[in-house]
């Protein structure tokens, strides 16, 4: 990156809205105690940028000029974690403030700055410290490259990131290919932050998103997942999946998924994924927990079907046809974005929907005793809004929920003899070519 003249802007306390108040106590005294020891201490990052916007950050982000070493003696409660970036972590209960040391800005032409990259350009690792400016430099965007000092309660902006978050602007501080090269995961924090934050993406950082995805491939799959879960578990889900496409960066996260839709693009905002991005962004709005593996299962449900759906055609008996298309659909997968820990989840949720069509004698009433009945029912429900079939079950489903368990079990038995209507009567047409007409099948 090419070298910028020194300039700070200072905004003092009394002309920013950002008090003590509103940082979370541990952060404040992890500052303090850094100050008191003689070092310097800011917040920065996602704090900063999200005081300054008036909304409640998720985390508080510390750096400082004490090394790492430093840090660690200072608090009882640090712990030094990190290879790419060194750095502590204080614990206090069930929160950890993250202490940075200060780093060098990276400069792709200088060799010998420690920094050490790829072939690509990408950077592998930087442990190099420098001063609070060359910190700044190094950072992503601007609005994220805001410093909060201590000392003086001050602003300190070395990148014009306020201008930028009063003018609403996601820019990328250097040249914007190159950033990206650096660092390809910055592409997918941009949409992130576009989506969340309702930011505007600046001309020059968005034209590069059209067509360097590919750059993604060369991130690992475990970085990349953490990076998925940040993007569709932040609230804004559905306007994040709608980004990703446009910058067509989705199809390097998900390519089976990706293809799948940009087939069915009629039915696209019909597709489960969408209504089950909608229904994340609901729960979290109302602060109700997401299980991870949902998601992953919404995410990778359209090629699950299509998988299923060939073996089926090859005379593949269901159960082993679902088997066989959950194998190919996970292995295909797990080199591009890895699945979180526990995935086995999402295989219980998919191989729990045939399942769900048993809905006589004592399956449904063990069922519901599964642990992952739950969020099985759950996406059921989802299926439902575009499969007849599997309306016709959710409704069932629903209904039997709502009874005690006398109403169950009358509701759970064979129908008997003629003239005794029993409700309901599993439908036995034929399956209809209709990519949303995949009904759930009976266990084998
Ligand atoms: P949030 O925590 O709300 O998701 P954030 O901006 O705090 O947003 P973090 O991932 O917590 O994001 O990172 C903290 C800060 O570290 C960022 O604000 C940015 O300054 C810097 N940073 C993070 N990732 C990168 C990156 N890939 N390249 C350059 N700087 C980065
Ligand atoms: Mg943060």
């Amino acid at each position: 990156m090419e070298a910028q003249p020194p300039s700070l802007t200072v905004i003092p306390r009394p002309q920013h809205a950002i008090s003590r108040a509103s940082i979370s106590p541990n952060a404040v005294s992890v500052l303090y105690h850094l100050h008191r020891a003689g070092y310097r201490a800011c917040l920065v990052g996602g704090g900063v940028r999200d005081l300054l916007l008036g909304r409640e950050p998720k985390d508080f982000d510390v750096v400082t000029d004490a090394k790492p070493e430093q840090i660690y003696h200072l608090f009882r409660n640090a712990r030094l974690i990190g290879r790419r970036f060194r750095l502590a972590h204080v614990r206090f209960g069930q929160e950890i403030v993250e202490v940075a040391t200060f780093r060098a800005c990276s400069d792709v032409d200088n060799e010998d700055d420690g920094i050490e990259r790829a072939a690509n350009g990408r950077i592998l690792s930087d442990n190099v410290y420098g001063t609070i400016e060359e910190d700044a430099w190094r950072r992503d965007f601007t609005i994220n490259a805001l410093y909060y000092d201590i000392a003086n309660f001050a602003v300190l902006d070395y990148v014009g990131g306020i201008a930028d978050l009063e003018a609403g602007l996601i820019r990328l501080i250097g040249d914007p290919a190159q950033r990206y090269h650096e660092d390809p995961v910055r592409m997918l924090r941009a949409v992130r932050f576009a989506a969340k934050l309702g930011l505007r993406i600046d001309p020059a950082t968005e034209a590069p998103l059209h067509h360097l995805g590919h750059l993604l491939a060369q991130i690992p799959p475990a970085r990349l997942s953490d990076e998925v879960l940040k993007l569709f578990m932040g609230g804004s889900a559905l306007q994040t999946f709608e980004l990703l496409r446009h910058y067509r960066l989705f199809g390097w996260l998900f390519p089976a998924t990706e293809r799948c839709l940009s087939r069915q693009q009629q039915h696209y905002p019909k597709t489960l994924l969408v209504r089950a991005l909608g229904d994340i962004d609901r729960r979290i709005a109302d602060n109700l927990p997401v299980n991870p593996a949902f998601l992953f299962a919404a995410l990778m449900w359209e090629p699950l079907r299509e998988q299923q759906h060939h073996r089926q055609e090859q005379g593949l008996p269901d159960h082993e046809a679902l088997q066989e298309a959950i194998d190919d659909v996970v292995q295909a997968q797990i080199p591009h974005v890895a699945l979180p820990r526990r995935c086995n989840t999402m295989r219980e949720i998919w191989e729990m929907q045939p399942r769900l069509t048993q809905i006589t004698g004592k399956r449904p009433l063990r069922l519901i005793t599964h642990p992952r009945f739950r969020a099985a029912y759950d996406f059921l429900v989802l299926r439902a809004e575009t499969d007849e079939a599997a309306a016709e079950l959710s409704e069932w489903w629903t209904r039997f929920l709502r009874l005690d368990e006398a109403g169950r079990v009358a509701m759970t038995q064979p129908p008997k003899g003629k003239g005794k209507k029993s409700k309901p009567r599993r439908r036995r047409k034929p399956r209809s070519a209709s990519p949303d007409d995949v009904r759930p099948t009976p266990d084998a």
